[in-house]
């Protein structure tokens, strides 16, 4: 009874400090960028509170030759004995058109973004790269939104049956949870034993890229990217004067409650209370 409660107590005090740990890894440069990004943080907190046997790493920079910036950037990341799965989140509001087979997906009918299915297909493929081959076929994609949005997907998607799913950001650990007991019955045996699961977190953990440095440069060049790119593909026009916008500030609007899903141009912005 004793030794008991002396394992319970040393089993808490371990996921504590897990927790804390990948809590303090993310540089605090990059923590203030994303303050603006509702949801990061409630997602923390709900990562904390999954069995402790699965381990999970947030904010994860690792090398990609693939993309333009050199760099992959994942948002969550958490290892059960049944999957990897790889979360990116997304956090605009309004109504979301997209399909499986879909390149663009569109916020409103009017701003384009990349498929988050293929951009976070791109992040397992870079993550692959670090991962021993016999782990390759244990990757599970989410793509979560937050309840600002109203999905508009393939109901394809929608299937947590399905190996890559989107998903309202408040039921991720509930989905993880609801599909590793689908593993479970499927496959009876756990495919990654404790070690296992060990090892890939610590790989990964080591692959991460903390330096300020290296990870200014990435934002910056995600920043500039899209820049050029708006000038070029933008079909986002403010709500009051019609005028062009790019699509920084389409995505600004858009993700910003204050702006009920609607753009506005930089005047009008101002406008709004
Ligand atoms: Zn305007």
């Amino acid at each position: 009874m004793l030794l008991n409660l002396f394992k319970k107590k040393k089993k808490v005090d371990s996921k504590n400090k897990q927790h804390k740990n990948s809590k303090t890894k993310g540089n605090s440069q990059h923590v203030a960028n994303r303050k603006g990004e509702i949801g990061e943080y409630k997602i923390d907190i709900q990562l904390s509170q999954l069995p402790k046997e699965y381990k999970y790493l947030n904010d994860i920079m690792i090398e990609n030759s693939k993309s333009i910036t050199g760099y992959s950037q994942i948002d969550h990341l958490v290892i059960t004995p049944y999957g990897i799965f790889v979360i990116e989140t997304k956090n605009y509001q309004g109504t979301i058109y997209g399909g499986k087979n879909r390149k663009t997906w569109l916020v409103n009918g009017k701003f384009k973004m990349l498929s988050p299915i293929i951009q976070n297909y791109g992040h397992i493929k870079a993550l692959k790269y670090y991962i021993n081959k016999k782990y390759h076929d244990t990757f599970f994609s989410i793509v979560s939104f937050t309840k600002r949005c109203t999905l508009k997907i393939d109901s394809e998607l929608r299937d947590i049956k399905s190996d890559e799913f989107v998903i309202y950001d408040l039921y991720l650990t509930e989905s993880i949870e609801r599909k590793v007991s689908i593993l479970k019955l499927i496959h009876k045996e756990p495919l990654l034993t404790e070690k296992d699961c060990l090892e890939i977190y610590h790989v990964l953990k080591d692959a991460n890229i903390t330096d300020a440095k290296a990870r200014a440069d990435h934002n910056f060049k995600i920043k500039q990217n899209k820049e050029e790119k708006s000038r070029t593909e933008s079909h986002a026009k403010c709500v009051v004067c019609n005028k062009s916008v790019s699509q920084k500030v389409a995505s600004f609007c858009l993700s910003n409650n204050r702006f009920k899903g609607k753009v506005y141009c930089y005047e009008h912005q101002k406008t709004v209370v």
